[in-house]
Parts: structure tokens; sequence; C-alpha cells
């Protein structure tokens, strides 16, 4: 990526935070009682936290400071319109409505856009977006390209729409049938994939011809504007900051987790243009989240996301971010480690299938997989196959995702290089034995989002 000379980190480190390093006696402990699932540890008994990328990016001295400066007034909050500010002016959307994080600007926009029995196509399901449009009446139809099943493929932009499958739909049910077509920008469930600027502006076209609304998750909005940069003819030479923005164009609103690209540790909105859906939005969030100057949020949280907006579309903060992932990616497949490929923008995947390819989909190797890890080197990991995809809300059967995962995201600002190289070992130790690892069985399954929750125990 960067040729002979090597590049660092655009910062320095100002403030530590020490952390507990355990044995693998202690660790097996914390493994079994937390019923083998990852979610269920104490944060306390991890060494190198790669859950999430979602709120947990350490936050800048200038956002710190504008902490400080949050006006926690009920009402008409100064917070509220730097906030506004800061998103009209990177994103471009004129309305802005706060939420508690970004599921709940996808309920907003679910109840909002969704008649019963409508289909909301979309760029392969998000678990918390697939939900709220379900939980509004809708069914989810996956229009991404066939290239995102498929871990080895190497295409650049395997989060695109399949314009295909999008065109397939309108003409099987009509586009009065559809509420709205659902982008995420970049696709997480696909491993971090990008959206081109081309197919985003194809769908656009397609939508516009049958009067669709297209709704982007814009969540990893600047990642994904990274890989425009550095994949797609014609972009090298735009900023981040121009990029995000012409990406932004093709959307009539989006939703936004400010607790993964606008790093923050909570937050979120609904941003959109049309003047009718911000009176719908502004009514139900007063129900849902608070007032609509607050949505949820405190004053100090609005200051944080208003300076993180900038601070996200940072040329040289935004490629080292996506430089340390795929340093990252690039150690485990030099050992021959099965991940998703390319590398996406704040995750790498192993590829549990063919990691664990002496275990049936049913004994959860992802989940498996992730909890060897854990118990190796105190690195905590969450699966993506199986058991995030649920069941089927009409058969009750277990969906059987192609993809069967397990993610490595890598907060933002957080962890150096030293850390990932201990994650590559650790990794590539437990693949050198991979063959005396066996699977899990379910023990506890929780009603919805079971991801979360679940219990498991070794077979
Ligand atoms: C995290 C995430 C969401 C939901 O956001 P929360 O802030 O966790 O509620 C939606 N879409 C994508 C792609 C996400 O990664």
């Amino acid at each position: 990526m960067t040729g002979r000379r090597r590049t660092a980190e655009p910062y320095r480190i100002k403030m530590v935070e020490p952390l507990r390093v355990t044995t693998p006696e202690q660790r097996a402990t914390a493994m079994a009682e937390a019923g083998w699932n990852t979610f269920l540890l104490r944060s306390d008994d991890v060494y190198i936290d790669l859950l999430t990328d979602s709120g947990t990016s350490a936050m800048s001295d200038r956002q710190w400071s504008a902490l400080m400066m949050g006006d926690e007034a009920y009402a008409g909050s100064r917070s509220f319109f730097a906030l506004e500010r800061a998103v009209q002016e990177v994103y471009g959307f004129p309305y802005v409505v706060p939420t508690h994080q970004g599921r709940g600007a996808e309920h907003l926009i679910s109840q909002i856009l969704i008649k019963d029995g409508q289909y909301t196509p979309g760029n392969m399901y998000f678990t918390t977006t697939r939900l709220h449009q379900e939980l509004a009446g809708a069914q989810f139809v996956d229009i991404i390209v066939d290239e995102a099943h498929d871990t080895t493929d190497r295409s650049p932009f395997k989060g695109n729409v399949d314009l295909l499958k999008l065109e397939h739909l309108i003409d099987e049910v009509g586009p009065a049938q559809i509420a709205y077509v659902s982008l995420a920008v970049t696709v997480n469930m696909a491993g971090g994939q990008p959206v081109s600027l081309a197919n985003l502006r194809a769908v656009q076209d397609l939508c516009r011809l049958h009067g669709i609304l297209v709704w982007g998750d814009a969540t990893r909005c600047a990642e994904n504007a990274y890989f425009i940069q550095q994949r797609e003819p014609g972009y090298a030479d735009h900023s981040v900051a121009d990029i995000l923005r012409q990406t932004m164009d093709c959307f009539d609103g989006i939703t936004m987790s400010s607790k993964k690209d606008n790093l923050v540790n909570i937050g979120g909105f609904l941003a959109m243009r049309d003047e009718a859906i911000l009176q719908r939005a502004r009514e139900l969030v007063v129900v849902y989240e608070g007032m609509p100057t607050y949505g949820g949020l405190a004053g100090r949280d609005m200051e944080a996301i208003a300076v993180g907006i900038h601070e996200m579309v940072d040329d040289a903060y935004i490629a080292d971010r996506v430089r340390q992932v795929d340093y990252l990616g690039q150690q485990l497949l030099d050992a021959g480690v099965p991940i998703m490929e390319p590398v996406g923008g704040h995750a790498v995947f192993l590829d549990a299938r063919r990691f664990l390819s002496h275990l049936d989909q049913e004994q959860f190797p992802a989940q498996t997989l992730a909890g060897h890890l854990y118990v190796d080197s105190g690195v905590r990991s969450m699966e993506r196959g199986i058991v995030s995809a649920g069941r089927d809300p009409k058969t009750g059967a277990n969906r059987t995702p192609k993809l069967e995962l397990v993610r490595l995201t890598i907060p933002r600002r957080v962890y150096t290089d030293r850390h990932m190289d201990v994650v590559a070992d650790s990794v590539i130790d437990l693949y050198e034995r991979r063959e005396s690892i066996s699977g899990l069985e379910m023990l506890y399954e929780p009603p919805s989002l079971r991801f979360f929750t679940a219990r498991f125990a070794t077979l």
C-alpha cells in the first residue's frame, strides 16, 4: 500500500489506559463462564478488545475539549446547532435529527417510510437495520453482487448492488411495493467492503426512474470514501471529504451510527433532504428518543460528534486507519490463514468455514474460533455467521449464511501495530493446530438478536 517507505500514525499518545494481562487458565475459566459467547465476557478479562469498532474509538484532545462546551439545555441546545452545522458541511444534508445511536435512527426511518408488506432491498443485511425494517412490516431482499458472498473474490467493490437483482425485484413486485432501497457504505456484514460511486449513481438513476427513495447507512462512509479514492478510476486526486460528499449526494437521506466513523463513544443521527420526512422524524423522536434537539444525547455528546465529523475526513487520519487494518490482514495472508479478501475498512474477517473446515455449520465454527482465540491470547473477537444470522421469521428455521466469519474489528486510534502483531501471532498459532479444535452446541437462545446473549458449551 505504501511501497518501501513506511508511514506512521498521524497522532501521538497523550494518555494511556493500562491493560490487565491474564493467564490461559484464567481465560479458559472466563470463557466457560461466559457460555462461549465473547459478548458475555467482562472487559477486564480481555487484553486486546477487537469485539467491535463501535463506540470504542479514542477521542482526540479537541473532542475532549468540546465536551466541556456542551450546552445541556433541554430544548434548542447550542450543541445541536454545532452538530447540524457539521452534518450540513461534511455530509451536505440540510436536516438532522439526533438519536441515541444508529439503531435509533433506523427505528425512526423504518417507521416513517415502511408500509406493512413492502420490501426493503439492500446490499446485504445489517442486524439492527433489518430487524427494524421487519418490525415495521417490511421484507428484506438482498441485492448485493454475488462476489460479496465469496471470501476469495478480490473484486475492489464487493459492496456494490447487483442492478439486475434490483431491476428484477422492481419488475416482480412493482415500485410502489418498495419502501426504499437501503444501502450501506461500507458493507459491514460483507467484511467492510466498499461501494463504488459509479454503482451508487446507477442505483440512484434506476430508483429515480421509478420514484423509489435511496436511504444510506453512512456508518462507515469515510472508510468507503477512502477506498473510492484508492480504487475507483478518476478519484485519486480527490480528497476524502470531497468523495464523501459526492457519495452522500446519491442518497435521499441517511442513518448514521456516530459510534463508528464519527469517532465518538455514543450517538447517531438521521439526516435527510425532505421536509415532510423531517417533520415525521421530529414527531417520532420525541416519543422514542428525546426532544428533536437532543434525541437521547447529552449536549456534550453532540459537540464531540460535531468535531469527530470533521476529523473523520482528514486524509492522513483515514489513510492510517485503513492501513492498520490492512497491516493485520496481510500478516495473516502471508501465513496462509484463510481470511476474507480484499481486507475491508474496519476489520479483518477470518473465514471460519475454511479455517475449521472439519466442523459443520450447525456446530458454529465462527463462534468456536472466536472462543478459542480468546482463550489463546485474550483477544476478543465476534462471530458473524449462523448465530448472527438468526432464524427466518416465517419458518423459524436457522438461516444458513454462506459467510461464516470471525470479525477482528479494529477500534480507531486505540491500538498500536504491535498489538496487531500479538493478534496475528495468536491466530497463526491457532491455524497451525486447527484440527484439535471441536465445535459447540447452543444451550440458551434468546428470541431476537441472539448473538448478543446466546450461551454455548463445547461438544
Ligand atoms: C453499528 C451499525 C449500525 C447500528 O448502529 P448502533 O449505533 O450500533 O445502533 C447500523 N449499521 C451498521 C452498518 C453498523 O455497523
